[in-house]
């Protein structure tokens, strides 16, 4: 979500005419994208303003946006009073306006906005959300739902293709939730319809909601061959009690007949989740219900995350975070070492097998790689591909990270 609004943002700076620095030193305009999910993000915000007071100078111009922005707000200039504009997600309009009074620019040609379209292409659909986990501070840093039409995110994603862009990734803070403000239907439909733009090789979405996850979109999916065979569906927790005072509004059971029948429909499912540990009041035994989930299920990709209140919550607010911190690390040490163990089993089957992988770029060593269907990193060897090429490649190699083979032969 913050690397497309980032991208957004580029987008109509260059199409003010302004270009982008190699670095920051010979940079005139600075503006930090911000997360607020964790207070870790929160306070890698405060440390990298403070690292910029350096940089400014009465020439240059720092701005801050993101989510920090509704959290914070104008406090932060007087904070860090060498901050010059605080700039609401997606407001860029009077930000612009404001650069371009400050700097004399001679501004050249607008550049050509296809600069900005990479081999993936990131469209909001859904932004804010709806939902309110106890511990999430989302809706209140990114507001209630607003969808956006669904003739307006398409011809945004056929204008993304006719400029290069190879992967769509549609994205929504909970996804599943997308509904066209115009009654066109929810993700299912709008998947169903981007899928068949002509020259599109993949199309992602992230990340799902147990609760709101059609099964029609999972029949979409395992009928496309450009549909990727991806879901990010976080889980957060294995015990339903943790789970209600998540206020997750699904129960265990049901989140594993949706992994059933998404793998029932597509064997080869990628699946990722996320999982927080030490939730107040989790106890040892909850813990071991998640760790049972996680056992059960086999997840390619777990996103572990230790709980860290964030003032604003319904649990931050209300519930002590009682579970010690030594305690947290054990539980998340407990996990992080069992499901290395599971993707490493998970990745293992991939080998003499032939995947489709899309090609974003090179590595520093100058392999190309890409994603398989399923989401997993692939490097290919001995060969040059450019970037974009969707080609074949018979997997040698497989880590939890990343699988390595060869093209396969034509
Ligand atoms: Fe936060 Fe996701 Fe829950 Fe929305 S659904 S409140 S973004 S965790």
């Amino acid at each position: 979500m913050n690397l497309a609004d980032s991208e957004s943002l580029a987008r109509q700076l260059l199409a003010a005419g302004y270009r982008e620095a190699p670095d920051l030193e010979r940079a005139d305009v600075a503006v930090l994208n911000t997360c607020v999910v964790r207070q870790a993000s929160e306070d890698k915000v405060y440390s990298k303003l403070h690292e910029l007071r350096r940089w400014k100078t009465p020439e240059r111009t720092l701005a801050v946006t993101g989510c920090i922005v509704r959290k914070e707000g104008e406090a932060l200039r007087a904070r860090f009073p060498h901050l010059e504009a605080v700039v609401p997600i997606g407001e860029y309009a009077p930000f612009l306006a404001e650069l371009e009074a400050r700097h004399d620019y001679a501004m050249g040609e607008p550049l050509p906005v296809a600069g900005r379209t990479g081999i993936s292409h990131y469209v909001n659909v859904v932004q804010g959300c709806d939902h309110n986990c106890t511990f999430c501070i989302v809706p209140r840093v990114r507001g209630r739902e607003v969808h956006v039409p669904r003739p307006r995110v398409l011809a945004e994603c056929r204008r993304a293709v006719a400029e290069g862009a190879r992967e769509l990734v549609l994205l929504g803070q909970n996804v599943d939730d997308y509904r066209d403000p115009g009654g066109a239907g929810g993700l299912a439909a709008l998947v169903a319809d981007g899928e068949r733009i002509p020259g599109l090789a993949r199309l992602r979405f992230m990340t799902s909601h147990p609760q709101d996850l059609e099964m029609e979109l999972l029949e979409v999916m395992a009928r496309s061959s450009v549909v990727a065979h991806e879901l990010q569906l976080p889980v957060q927790s294995g015990d339903d009690v943790v789970l209600k005072r998540m206020a997750r509004g699904y129960k265990v059971e049901r989140y594993q007949e949706i992994v059933a029948s998404a793998r029932a429909l597509m064997p080869d499912l990628g699946l990722a989740t996320d999982v927080i540990v030490g939730f107040p009041g989790e106890t040892e035994e909850q813990f071991l219900n998640t760790r049972r989930l996680m056992e059960e299920v086999e997840f390619d990709v777990v996103h572990l995350a230790q709980y860290s209140p964030r003032p604003g919550t319904h649990a931050g607010d209300r519930w002590p975070d009682d579970v010690p911190a030594e305690e947290k690390r054990r539980r998340i040490n407990d996990l992080l070492a069992l499901q290395r163990e599971i993707a490493g089993r998970r990745t293992a089957r991939w080998i003499g097998r032939t995947v489709d992988v899309l090609v974003e770029a090179s590595d520093e060593l100058g392999r190309p790689y890409g994603r398989n269907r399923q989401g997993k990193r692939v490097i290919v060897k001995r060969a040059r591909v450019e970037p974009g090429a969707l080609v074949q490649v018979v997997v040698e190699e497989a880590s939890p990270g990343q699988l390595a083979g060869p093209l396969a032969a034509a």
